[in-house]
């Protein structure tokens, strides 16, 4: 808040559950998320719901052994795996959600399916705590095919936030952490510009929100593409507060339009990159 944020874009509630013996209670819970929102004094926060598995293991929440672990038990999967870890959490978000103002949002998600069967809990659980409390429903998108599917989603959601580390890692087909790959899989690919900008247009045709989230909301060579691509919200480091508003109130928007356009036209992130941007003032790319 100091620094200029205005709200909590992400707050990755796994800190909540790592380095411990159990899982924490719904009062422990609710009183973290309730002291959070108390210093946002009115300001949104998302609650991402627990994303573990893969490269997140838990010591009390043995996941087998995979093959591919990123392919497998992450994100919204854990949860719907052991719904009752995730009812846990969807009452202490209830909870909290009646004296600020909260959304929710489930990450990993790759189908229709999964985000029914989330709401449907977060129904139940409505239900069973008696709470009427507004809460803001919203997925990541990470995977490729909810970016596709994006149109469809934005029928059970009311916002987006593209995930753009996993959503880069599984477009690419490049482990995010593998010491060799990890600097060829840069989010400024084209691939992974098209399928934001694909996102945006089909949550904007059903009236939803797209935020953007992971490293490359905190780049300040993608802040203008991405607002030019039509991106509602920024969820950026804490450190990159100032500097990424001072970059888009540096922009026009016609400036970050026309980049956006060019920038989904190249053949390569280096080229994305090698992009120039204008500072304020109409320029004519043609
Ligand atoms: C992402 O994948 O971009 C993201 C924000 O989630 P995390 O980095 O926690 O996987
Ligand atoms: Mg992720």
């Amino acid at each position: 808040v100091q620094l200029g944020g205005e709200g909590v874009g992400l707050l990755r509630s796994e800190f909540l559950y790592m380095d411990r013996a159990s899982a924490p209670t719904e009062d422990e819970q609710f009183a973290i998320y309730a002291a959070i929102a108390k210093v946002l004094e009115g300001r949104p926060m998302i609650i991402r719901t627990l994303d573990v598995g893969g490269d997140k293991p838990l010591s009390y929440l043995p996941l087998p052994r995979e093959e591919n672990p990123f392919l497998g038990m992450r994100g919204i999967r854990v949860g719907l795996d052991r719904p009752e870890l995730l009812r846990t959490q969807l009452r202490a978000i209830l909870r909290a959600a009646v004296d600020a103002r909260l959304r929710v949002m489930f990450p990993m998600v790759a189908t229709l399916e999964e985000i029914r069967a989330a709401k449907g809990m977060l129904a139940e659980e409505r239900e069973r705590t008696g709470i009427q409390a507004a809460l803001e429903i919203g997925i990541m998108v990470e995977v490729p095919a909810t970016a596709v599917m994006a149109a469809q989603f934005a029928h059970e959601v009311d916002f987006f936030s593209v995930g753009t580390n996993d959503l880069t890692q599984y477009t690419l087909a490049m482990d995010r952490g593998h010491p060799k790959l990890a600097p060829q899989a840069d989010a400024m690919n084209p691939a992974v510009l098209r399928l934001i900008a694909q996102t945006v247009e089909g949550a904007h045709a059903e009236g939803r929100w797209v935020g953007i989230c992971g490293g490359m909301a905190s780049d300040p060579q993608a802040v203008p593409i991405l607002v030019g691509l039509g991106d509602d919200e920024l969820s950026v480091s804490v450190p990159s507060i100032p500097s990424v508003k001072a970059e888009v109130r540096a922009r026009a928007l016609a400036n970050c339009q026309a980049l956006a356009q060019q920038a989904l036209t190249q053949d390569t992130a280096a080229g994305v990159r090698a992009l120039h941007v204008p500072e304020a003032g109409i320029v004519d790319y043609r």
